[in-house]
């Protein structure tokens, strides 16, 4: 059962992590108030910068984003912000579509964009207990 404080994971690829560090800035009154976790470069980023407290997996390309995956499976998290690299491929593609698939699966929330993050923070929703249905059977 997810609560009022969200469990958030943050990550962004090398050429996405100035947006999403712009993005905690402008929310960070808001971020504060929950649990946040971050793959390593990136948690470690908007740790630093913005003086969060942020649980940190390991770098995404060292299997990071397995290990978000893994707690979205086990509903350790609630949402994900994830601004991955269109433009770019990386190194560990293969585990940026499972985390992908298995936050679908598992009915987690995923903002891959600003806008879509945007709507996803100021949701009322963020305030309230809220169940996800169950992942697909
Ligand atoms: P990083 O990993 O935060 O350690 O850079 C992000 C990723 O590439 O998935």
């Amino acid at each position: 059962m997810t609560g009022v404080t969200k469990r958030i994971a943050m990550i962004a690829h090398d050429n996405r992590k100035k947006d999403l560090l712009d993005w905690a800035r402008f929310n960070r009154g808001t971020l504060v108030g929950h649990e946040l976790y971050g793959t390593g470069t990136t948690g470690g980023l908007i740790a630093d910068e913005l003086g969060l407290e942020v649980h940190r997996y390991l770098s995404g390309p060292l299997g990071g984003d397995q290990q978000v995956g893994a707690a979205v499976a086990e509903g350790r998290l609630d949402m994900i912000i994830f601004f991955w690299d269109p433009l770019e491929p990386q190194p560990h593609d293969v585990d940026v579509k499972a985390l992908l698939r298995v936050a679908v699966v598992h009915n987690c929330p995923i903002a891959c964009n600003r806008a879509t993050a945007d709507f996803l923070l100021s949701s009322p929703l963020m305030h309230r207990a809220y169940e996800p249905m169950a992942a697909i059977a």
